[in-house]
């Protein structure tokens, strides 16, 4: 799947080097990418100005190949289904595959667009139609399709949760138009050009971003950077005065930069202060600032909170891409990263630790500051979902279980412990 990235890197799809620092000739555009034949090596100086997923629209179109997204009109039947869907849109199942499928693969347009429309942002902050739209093709565009887990869906996933969030009582009061148009840029911009793998990757392959990030926040920075630079280049925000759109970027960063998991546990920390002490208040212009980075942060993770089938698909997807990592650090001889190893993880088990040790503590904290149905539905899901894949887990465990001798099964702690995960599981 992953071709040969030696060969394919001397007919133009090199990985792009920027300044002098030492690359390992892995191409993340074809992380996730059916091998295509390539094409003439003609857009050199438009690619470097692209986001990668931008460049390969590019080098499909003017080679002549169809993209697999065009942006043609729709099926009547299509487009009339997806709008009945979105009168829906505050629903915790909003089923978002359905809604992507049914938009033609525009879901993050169609949702943010209507969303905008909705809260009367466009009239409020006098934005150009088309601008606007323009601003969100490049945005869904500049999300790699190729990844089974951070691709445009997965942001329209988390526009759609953090819609739901931001209408919750306590939010919906006392937030203002200038928030509730941040929360939704920041949902809909939070991954951007993500390119399917995990910083620490970025860093043992000493990829420029790593370098240019210093290591540090290094995906959710060029996320940031990425629609920073959308947004000057729709010229979206051009009419508003210079100050205010800076402004703007930067409270922007500072969400985008909040879902940065290895932060997880000093955003929680300040949460749960807070909420021990009573002490916020939405009239302040920081407390609420932080509550957008804590909406964010659950919206961002919020699929073991989903209904079963949702749930289930998202991770399988996010299985896939971490297995997808790990695939290719043993091709290079990489250490393969914690999850990665589809040989020693499933599905399940990666599942129930990601809900026990990072979602669970985050919604319940969640559901202490905003005590509504829709936490509590959540907080159901999440438990019906952990129980769903430990039942999965047992029974791969019994199935394995018969193989071994059962008259004496304590008598060789080597073979207990070979017998405790089910080798070579590979579910997605
Ligand atoms: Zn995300």
């Amino acid at each position: 799947m992953l071709g040969d990235v030696r060969v394919r890197s001397r007919v133009g799809f090199e990985p792009e080097r920027r300044g002098s620092h030492p690359y390992l000739p892995i191409d993340f555009r074809i992380l996730h990418c059916q091998p295509e034949s390539a094409g003439p090596v003609s857009s050199r100086k438009i690619r470097r100005l692209l986001s990668f997923q931008r460049y390969l629209h590019c080098s499909r179109a003017s080679r002549g190949v169809a993209t697999h997204n065009p942006l043609h009109i729709l099926d009547h039947d299509y487009t009339g289904q997806a709008k009945c869907m979105l009168e829906k849109v505050g629903s915790w199942n909003f089923d978002i595959f359905l809604f992507d499928r049914l938009t033609n693969g525009n879901s993050l347009v169609n949702l943010t667009f209507h969303l905008f429309n909705q809260y009367g942002l466009i009239e409020l902050f006098q934005l150009d139609m088309v601008k606007l739209r323009r601003f969100l093709v490049m945005v869904q565009e500049d999300y790699h399709r190729q990844n089974p887990y951070h691709n445009a869906v997965h942001a329209t996933d988390v526009t759609q949760a953090m819609y739901c969030y931001l209408r919750e009582p306590k939010l919906s009061k006392s937030l203002t138009s200038c928030d509730l148009l941040l929360g939704l840029l920041a949902a809909a911009t939070h991954d951007l050009d993500h390119p399917g793998v995990s910083q620490s990757f970025l860093i043992k392959t000493n990829h420029y971003l790593a370098a240019l990030y210093r290591n540090t926040s290094v995906l959710e920075n060029h996320h940031w950077r990425s629609a920073v630079g959308l947004l000057r280049e729709s010229g979206l925000f051009s009419h508003l005065p210079l100050e205010d759109r800076l402004n703007m970027e930067r409270q922007l960063g500072s969400l985008i930069l909040a879902t940065d998991i290895s932060r997880q546990n000093e955003y929680l920390s300040k949460f749960r202060e807070h909420l021990d002490k009573e002490d916020l208040c939405l009239g302040n212009a920081g407390h609420r600032h932080f509550i957008l980075q804590m909406a964010l942060k659950c919206a961002d993770i919020c699929n073991p909170c989903r209904p079963w089938e949702l749930s289930k698909q998202w991770s399988e997807r996010v299985t896939d891409e971490f297995f997808h990592q790990g695939d290719v650090e043993k091709k290079h001889r990489l250490e393969v990263s914690p999850l990665c190893d589809r040989q020693t993880n499933s599905v399940g088990q990666i599942q129930i630790g990601f809900m026990t040790y990072v979602v669970e503590p985050l919604f319940n904290e969640w559901a202490r500051f905003s005590d509504t149905r829709l936490s509590r539905t959540m907080l159901g899901y999440l438990g019906l979902n952990k129980a769903g894949w430990s039942g999965m887990l047992e029974e791969q465990q019994a199935a394995v279980a018969p193989e071994t001798d059962p008259a004496t099964p304590d008598d060789d702690d080597d073979d207990a412990n070979s017998k405790v995960l089910p080798q070579g599981s590979e579910e997605s």
